[in-house]
């Protein structure tokens, strides 16, 4: 008598009907619809074999040839693999693959580099900062004194000013740049000026430009930042998790513990394989090729945009992303999301700075070029998806208009297949 269900080792999906029937049904989701969430992108074959590898099996505690347990060969090959590409493609020194998420990333940073109690100064999540950085709803924001910068109510932009008024009288020990939805250049030697000023570390939060960064195409956050996060899904488009990067050896300690033991425990070998393998497509020049086009791609679809009367908040965008501002179409974010979902079109509502409605409801949309350039679009292709959000936009909630959207857009889903 076998103690295994039949065809253990050697069935797949198939065997769960009800499981698989699921998981296809994303793939479809995925092949007929247009993703513009800049969470999300379009990762390769090679990207999803090495997740969904044997290295699923394997625990291991503890960096790179300093494990807890036996048998690490592999896992200790892999994950120095992708700490030596991370290495290699942000021109830094050191590394840390194991990052669970760009959530625990942040979360390990901090419990290595500061003390309870100790003050971070972050960008606003009504301004376009991300909860990791300390929202009172989070565990960080319990550990640590927050204070939040936004951005300038006439020009949308960081303010400086503003920054180093409040560094300078809440002397925190950490700044923190970068957000998930701010879409312009952030000036980092700057901010490095007025960390120094304070004695506050400088982090810098790039999961929504990392891509731009690797390739030259954004101001690099190094040699001013002390540390660097990252995920590794949004613009790296590749496995799911964070990693974290510095260059000063003195920090190698802390931060890796803060890391582990810190907030978490074994490795996900599985996804270090797959952050391994995204690394290496990301220092292929194709890689390059690709985030051209992402920042063309998404100038052209915020041109198409501003040109059909649909405001882009702070003017444009030098990453892949930017937020629409829909105040003056009387509509929320909410009611187009749910239509343009409708019309094939995934977006994500999103506030506005400013913005007098509730998050639930807001003003705003968040889109990025992230994934529909993956597939390979160009700057055509965003100048149509520009003019069916603004057909949606000025019709969203027209049965006909939605439904004729939705058929264009399978149309040249058909033509970019994926998987
Ligand atoms: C997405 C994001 C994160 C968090 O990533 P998770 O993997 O969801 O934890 C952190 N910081 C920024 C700026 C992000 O955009």
């Amino acid at each position: 008598m076998s103690y295994l269900n039949e065809g253990y080792f050697t069935a797949g999906l198939e065997s769960d009907p009800e499981l698989e029937s699921a998981i296809k049904g994303e793939l479809k989701r995925q092949q007929d619809g247009i993703e513009l969430i800049a969470s999300e992108n379009i990762v390769s074959r090679l990207v999803l074999e090495a997740q969904g590898s044997v290295m699923t099996n394997k625990t291991v505690e503890g960096l790179p040839y300093a494990r807890y347990y036996g048998g690490a060969e592999f896992a200790d090959a892999i994950e120095s693999l992708a700490v030596k590409r991370a290495c290699e493609l942000f021109g830094c020194r050191f590394a840390n693959a194991q990052p669970h998420s760009g959530s625990n990333a942040n979360a390990g940073v901090f419990l290595g580099l500061l003390k309870v109690g100790d003050t971070i100064l972050s960008m606003n999540t009504a301004a376009g900062g991300h909860i990791s950085h300390g929202h009172p709803a989070t565990l960080t924001g319990r550990d640590y004194r927050i204070v939040n910068y936004g951005v300038n109510r006439e020009t949308e932009l960081l303010d400086y000013d503003e920054i180093r008024d409040l560094a300078l009288k809440n002397q925190p020990k950490m700044i923190i740049a970068g957000g998930s939805a701010y879409a312009r250049t952030i000036n980092f030697e700057t901010l490095r000026k007025i960390a120094d000023e304070v004695g506050a570390y400088l982090m810098v939060d790039m999961a929504h430009f990392a891509g731009l960064v690797a390739t030259g195409l954004h101001p690099h956050p190094f040699p001013h930042a002390h540390v660097v996060t990252t995920t590794t899904y949004k613009s790296l488009r590749g496995a799911r998790g964070g990693l974290a990067l510095w260059n000063d050896e003195a920090l190698s300690k802390k931060i890796n513990f803060g890391i582990f033991p810190g907030v978490q425990g074994s490795v996900m070998l599985h996804i270090v394989a797959g952050k391994a393998a995204s690394l290496g497509e990301a220092l292929k020049p194709e890689f390059k090729v690709y985030n051209q086009a992402v920042l063309d791609n998404a100038q052209a679809l915020a041109k198409g945009l501003s040109e059909a009367d649909v405001r882009i908040v702070g003017g444009g965008t030098d990453t892949g992303l930017m937020l629409v501002d829909l105040a003056a179409h009387n509509v929320t974010g909410e009611i187009v999301a749910k239509a343009l979902e409708h019309a094939g079109l995934a977006v994500n509502k999103n506030q506005i700075p400013f913005d007098t409605r509730p998050p639930e409801a807001p003003s705003g949309l968040r889109l990025s070029s992230n994934a529909g350039t993956a597939r390979g679009f160009g700057t055509a292709e965003f100048q149509t998806i520009a003019r069916w959000i603004e057909r949606v936009i000025r019709n969203h909630s027209d049965e006909a208009t939605i439904t004729a959207v939705r058929g264009e857009v399978l149309d040249l889903c058909r033509k970019y297949p994926i998987y």
